[in-house]
C-alpha cells in the first residue's frame, strides 16, 4: 500500500501577524489533513528567492520575495488522501477576492499578495518543498 501523500503549506506573514495560525491549523486537522511537522521561522530574502525560483520571470517577483522574508511564518508538513489538492482546495484561489467561500483565503485573506497561505501545487513540488523547510 502505498504511504499517505504529503504537501508543504506556508502560513504567511499577514496571517502569522494576525494570530491566525491555530485557526488555520484547524481548518486543516478538521479536513482529515494532519499535520506531521511544523515549524515557526523568519527566513531571508535569498531564501525566499530561493523557494519561489519558478516566479523569477514574473513581474511581482521582487515583491513576492520581499513579503515572504518580510515576518515570522510558520511552515507546515500535512499528510492525507490527495493532500495537495486537499490543501489547494482548502486555500481557495489565488486572489482573495475570486476564492470560493469557506476558503482560508476568502476567510483570512488581504490581497493577492498577502493571501494568508502558500500550498504545494503539485506532489513533486511537494517533495521539493518539504525537503527545503525540513530536510536541509
Ligand atoms: P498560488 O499561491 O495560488 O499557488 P502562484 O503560485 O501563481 O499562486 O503565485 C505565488 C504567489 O505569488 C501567490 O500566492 C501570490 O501571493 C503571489 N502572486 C501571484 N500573482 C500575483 C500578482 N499578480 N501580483 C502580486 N502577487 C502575486
Ligand atoms: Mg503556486
Amino acid at each position: 500500500m502505498s504511504s499517505p501523500e504529503q504537501t508543504l503549506s506556508i502560513i504567511k506573514p499577514d496571517a502569522v501577524e494576525r494570530n491566525l495560525s491555530e485557526k488555520i491549523k484547524s481548518i486543516f486537522t478538521k479536513n482529515n489533513l494532519k499535520i506531521l511537522e511544523s515549524k515557526k521561522l523568519h527566513i531571508s530574502k535569498d531564501e525566499a528567492a530561493e523557494f519561489y525560483k519558478v516566479h523569477q520571470s514574473k513581474p511581482f517577483y521582487d515583491q513576492l520575495c520581499n513579503y515572504l522574508s518580510s515576518g515570522p511564518i510558520e511552515v507546515l508538513i500535512l499528510e492525507g488522501v490527495n493532500a495537495v489538492l486537499k490543501n489547494r482546495d482548502l486555500m481557495g484561489a489565488t486572489d482573495p477576492k475570486n476564492a470560493e467561500e469557506g476558503t482560508i483565503r476568502k476567510l483570512y485573506g488581504v490581497s493577492i499578495d498577502k493571501n494568508s497561505v502558500h500550498g504545494s501545487d503539485s506532489i513533486k513540488n511537494a517533495k521539493v518543498e518539504i525537503d527545503f523547510f525540513f530536510n536541509k
